[in-house]
């Protein structure tokens, strides 16, 4: 029987890879999302196709469908710009989120998994990071709209497994980038491509010694699609990132070099409470799903910086909107039962 899958989250970056993979592979996909990040350009190629359908709700609202086996939660803005953006609005994402996708789970006796981060570790004292530690998250700092909405979340999730049985997997992403990333993302990755593309300043946070380890978005959908099929009593939390470790200094060069940019490396403040360092330990992966990601960070940012050309062109050409995308916005509605 196919497998009916619902994808909360669904316009963004992992989302609409995932939704591209899952159709792909034969399941009728649910795509949900509330459009703060993400964006209809993301998933319109795939309206025209039977086994997807689009629905425009905010998941700190219940929801109710009539059926469902495999819930991606990823509903939540990930760059630090956008989930501080609306603090309030993101911890509701992210703890009215699971719960409301909890209990859509329970009802329904699917297996859901969870959009965690590596953000519950926090600005980590232990290096690199492994799924046994406990993290140093500041509790009242700016980052913890979705640092603590994600620990919170988590906490949710297992307690929903111990209490009543709900199958449960957790992955705890490091930063991950790709195409697709809009151009006022603000992460680090889509914001040096799209400063060295335009020969604008690159912009440097701190002194650009902190590191972190980035995973190329093609290698997370492997990953979740594997863990959805461990059995039962396989929920994680596991570390899912590409622990090749670099600072943020050596990115910018990086992408300088490779975009044969004239930018210039500029130097500003550190945002409040920026980890220094961040690293995933990735065994338990390599353990239980037989994972390691497969595209080294030279491929993944050559087919990023690709990206970005190709949108930073059309940009410059007159905007020509979709039927399918005008007709998906005339159809959206806040709240709705999804009937199939
Ligand atoms: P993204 O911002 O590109 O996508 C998030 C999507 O969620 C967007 O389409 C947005 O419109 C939607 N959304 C936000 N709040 C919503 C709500 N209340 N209801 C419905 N939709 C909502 O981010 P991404 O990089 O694709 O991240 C996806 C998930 O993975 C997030 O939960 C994020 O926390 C998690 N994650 C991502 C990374 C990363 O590096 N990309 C790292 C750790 C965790
Ligand atoms: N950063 C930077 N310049 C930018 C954007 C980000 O130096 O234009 C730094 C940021 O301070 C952090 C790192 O790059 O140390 C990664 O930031 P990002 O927002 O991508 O993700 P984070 O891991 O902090 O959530």
């Amino acid at each position: 029987m196919t497998t009916r899958t619902l994808i909360t989250g669904a316009a963004g970056l992992i989302g609409s890879h995932l939704c591209d993979r899952l159709v792909a592979d034969g399941h009728d996909v649910t795509a949900l999302d509330n459009f703060f990040t993400g964006s209809e350009k993301n998933i319109a190629h795939l309206l025209g196709n039977k086994r997807f359908r689009m629905v425009h709700h905010d998941v700190s609202l219940p929801l109710e469908i009539d059926r469902v086996d495999e819930i991606y939660n990823l509903a939540c803005p990930a760059s630090p710009g956008h989930y501080q953006r609306d603090p309030v609005q993101t911890v509701k994402s992210n703890v009215m989120g699971a719960v409301n996708m909890l209990d859509l789970a329970r009802r329904m006796n699917a297996t859901i998994l969870q959009a965690s981060t590596s953000e519950v570790y926090g600005d980590p004292t232990v290096h690199p990071q492994a799924e046994s530690y406990c993290g140093n998250v500041n509790p009242i700092g700016p980052r913890a709209c979705y640092d603590e909405g994600k620990r919170c979340a988590e906490t949710l999730f297992f307690d929903y497994h111990r209490r009543y049985g709900t199958h449960i997997k957790v992955p705890r992403i490091f930063n991950t980038y790709g195409p697709r990333m809009s151009l006022n993302d603000g992460r680090v990755v889509s914001n040096f491509i799209v400063q060295a593309l335009k020969d604008d300043d690159i912009t440097i946070y701190g002194n650009g010694g902190q590191t972190r380890a980035f995973c190329y978005v093609d290698d997370l959908i492997d990953a979740f699609v594997l863990l959805m099929k461990t059995p039962a009593d396989v929920t994680g939390p596991v570390n899912i990132g590409n622990p090749d470790e670099v600072s943020v200094k050596t990115l910018a060069e990086c992408i300088v070099r490779m975009t044969g940019s004239r930018s210039r490396l500029v130097y500003t403040g550190l945002p409040a409470d920026d980890p220094m360092q961040r690293c995933p330990d990735v065994s338990f992966a390599r353990n239980i799903i037989g994972w390691v990601p497969k595209v080294s960070l030279e491929d993944g940012l050559a087919r990023t910086i690709e990206h970005f050309r190709k949108t930073l062109s059309v940009r410059l050409s007159p905007i020509v909107e979709q039927p399918s995308v005008a007709r998906m916005r005339a159809g959206s509605h806040a709240t709705l039962r999804v009937c199939n």
